[in-house]
């Protein structure tokens, strides 16, 4: 059997909010989520795991979004991770992020942060894959290298070469190096953008035990052997305080999905299945759920919800007339029904399907906090709707609504809506939507402590000059939000 250690497993850190995490790492990077499930120790926050295709050690990038406070980059941790390109030109094209060139031991390097702070590097390789996969190399910063030096050396890296304040240590076989670099700044404080841990790769459970035998009788404290699901682990601090696991190659990935599936649902450990929907709850989501068009300006942001069979341009002239000069999100409704866009389900013509309404309710809530308000809702028809459910599922998600044709048609929300200010549209002669339904739904807003105004407009479902007109007189005359004092 192969004791060996075999090179670079994985490299796990903190990030800030996780659907940033996971847009870097997927568009920019171009790597795969392989893995979506929760801190095993810490439920209530991802634990996310990137790769190549089926994930295989050595391609692992993993972070634990926590958020919070950005760390620092002293010493006693990694400092950077090291990706092998096969063209580093094409990749100073494509990252689309500020980096910075340096040449170490002869060679380019091309370093630049993930969005939370983290540092990577790129460098040309001519066994480099087509797509960012394998960890090739990382950067260890230390008070005193010498120490660590043995370690590694214990581990089977030899001394490559030095240069400056850096030795670099490669494994043999697996080609693996890590650097360490000697720096006299202050021991790091974690937090987001550092890494938490870097693992190196062993065949089993066999050669593991092996090295924790060999490891304690060098005098290291090493935890017992812990079942990560997908690896077992065994855990300790080198020398220079920096955290190292070993972990086995098996069973991998697939254990719990197949290739084709791997990453794209939440997946829970035995004991926290029973409580998935507390956990789903509290999660940030990953994918954005709208695709949506932007303009800047200045001052609140307008939310825009087109109606049935809309898109996310349908209502951006409309909004350049009704809050000229304010920024647009324009949203597209993520449901389709005969082709139809809009953003909930319906049982049939007038009959909501509640469930749905609410949970989308709720998402479209939690997606409005990725951009920061004082938030202006102006919804068409079913994107009217769209904007009254959510606002009386979560009373946060808008300061003001705009809502031309909205009807009540579900049982509305529990939020109280004191301070909101709220005009309805509503069409004297609308067939599809009564003008009972909408003064319907202004009299729920009262009843929760909205300021309501109510206009009828004669016309029916379509909108007309006079709408435009009355709901850019109401928003330039509607209070300033207090937010937008503060
Ligand atoms: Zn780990």
């Amino acid at each position: 059997m192969n004791k060996s250690i075999l090179g670079i497993h994985h490299v796990t850190a903190i990030s800030g909010p996780a659907h940033e995490n996971f847009k870097f790492y997927t568009e920019t990077l171009g790597l795969r989520l392989v893995k979506r499930t929760v801190n095993f120790d810490d439920p209530g926050v991802y634990h996310l795991y990137y790769g190549d295709e089926t994930g295989s050690p050595g391609t692992l990038m993993t972070f634990f979004p926590y958020g919070g406070a950005p760390g620092d980059k002293g010493t006693g941790q990694v400092v950077a991770s090291s990706y092998p390109v096969e063209n580093l030109e094409v990749w100073k094209q494509r990252l689309g992020v500020p980096y910075r060139s340096e040449v170490r031991f002869g060679q380019e390097y091309v370093i630049f942060e993930d969005p939370h702070g983290m540092t990577l590097e790129l460098y040309e390789s001519k066994s480099a894959p087509p797509t960012l996969g394998p960890i090739g190399g990382a950067t260890l910063k230390l008070k005193s290298t010498a120490p660590t030096a043995e370690l590694l050396k214990l581990m089977g890296f030899e001394e490559e070469g030095r240069e400056n304040a850096r030795a670099r240590y490669r494994l043999k076989g697996s080609g693996d190096y890590l650097d360490l670099e000697q720096s006299d700044e202050p021991s790091t404080r974690g937090g987001a953008g550092t890494v938490h841990h870097i693992a190196l790769r062993v065949a089993d459970d066999e050669a593991q035990a092996h090295w924790r035998n060999k490891l304690i009788k060098a005098g290291y404290q090493v935890s017992p052997v812990m079942d990560r699901n997908y690896f077992h682990s065994i855990y300790f601090r080198g020398p220079g305080g920096v955290l190292f696991e070993l972990a086995t190659d098996p069973p991998g990935m697939m254990i719990d999905e197949s290739v084709e599936e791997l990453g794209e649902k939440l997946v829970l450990p035995p004991q926290y299945e029973p409580h998935r929907e507390g956990i789903e709850a509290v999660l940030d989501p990953l994918e954005e759920p709208y695709k949506f068009a932007e303009t800047s300006g200045q001052g609140d942001l307008v939310v825009a919800l087109h109606g049935t069979g809309g898109d996310e341009y349908d209502l951006l002239s409309l909004v350049a007339e009704v809050a000229p000069g304010k920024p647009v999100l324009s949203l597209r409704g993520n449901v389709k029904e005969r082709g139809a866009r809009r953003f909930f389900r319906r049982l049939q013509a007038g009959v909501f399907d509640e469930d749905d309404l609410r949970q989308r309710a709720t998402e479209l809530a939690k997606f409005l906090e990725r951009h920061p308000g004082p938030r202006v809702a102006v919804g068409y028809s079913n994107g009217a709707n769209m904007a009254a459910a959510t606002l009386l599922e979560e009373a946060d998600s808008f300061d003001k609504a705009i809502l031309f044709r909205p009807m009540l048609g579900w049982e509305p929300g529990p939020a109280d809506l004191s301070g909101k200010q709220i005009l309805l549209l509503i069409g004297r002669d609308d067939r599809i939507v009564s003008p009972e339904a909408g003064e319907k739904l202004a009299e729920v807003f009262r009843e929760r402590g909205a300021e309501v105004e109510v206009r009828q407009v004669p016309t029916g479902h379509n909108l007309t000059r006079q709408d435009v007109e009355i709901a850019r007189r109401w928003l330039s005359s509607s209070r300033e939000t207090l937010k937008s004092i503060a």
